[in-house]
């Protein structure tokens, strides 16, 4: 979160780069911007540490070349967390399991789980009650995949 000195003189929404920095307006005068590193990398389950150097060198310049303005900002408050991540193919896993009878997947969102969940929870309701998917064929996402390490790629993350 950071407030610029030159706020933008119009409403600034979700903007994304295609480096993965994201952007958008969060007050009057004040934004969110996030990123990660190029390779995003496994951490320690209670590892969350604010990487500054990531900002510092990576994330800040490239939202100023971007917008010019934010050149100067001053940073208010930061955080770092950590995303459920399919290292496969940074998509979703559902269906049913390939050899456990009974045993559904719904997981795997690898960070985009929000906005697929109406469409998730459909399907598998679906599945659950007519043994197959009916308004979307969802099986791209099945386990299968995983196990014949046939990657289906989600490749619009941020
Ligand atoms: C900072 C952040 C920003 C995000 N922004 C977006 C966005 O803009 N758009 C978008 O689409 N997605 C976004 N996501 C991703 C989205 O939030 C996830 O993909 C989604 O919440 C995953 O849903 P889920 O049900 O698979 O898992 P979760 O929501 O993680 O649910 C799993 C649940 O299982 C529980 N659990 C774990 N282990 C056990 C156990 N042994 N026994 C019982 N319960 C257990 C956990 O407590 C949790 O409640 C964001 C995620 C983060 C962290």
């Amino acid at each position: 979160m950071f407030s610029a000195e030159t706020p933008l003189d119009r409403p600034l929404p979700l903007t994304i780069d295609p480096s993965g920095l994201h952007v958008r307006q969060d007050g009057a005068t004040t934004y969110m911007a996030g990123g990660h590193t190029e390779a995003d990398p496994t951490v320690e389950f209670d590892d969350f540490e604010m990487d500054h150097a990531l900002w510092q060198d990576h994330i800040w310049p490239l939202l100023a070349t971007r917008i010019p303005a934010f050149e100067a900002i001053k940073v208010q408050r930061e955080w770092a967390g950590h995303y459920d991540f399919n290292t496969l193919d940074q998509n979703a896993i559902t269906g049913p399991h390939s050899e456990v009878a009974n045993f559904f997947f719904l997981n795997g969102f690898s960070g985009h789980g929000l906005q697929q969940s109406p469409a998730m929870g459909r399907g598998t309701a679906e599945y659950l009650t007519y043994g197959g998917y009916r308004s979307l064929d969802l099986s791209p996402f099945g386990f299968d995949r995983i196990t014949q390490n046939r990657p289906f790629f989600e490749t619009a993350i941020i």
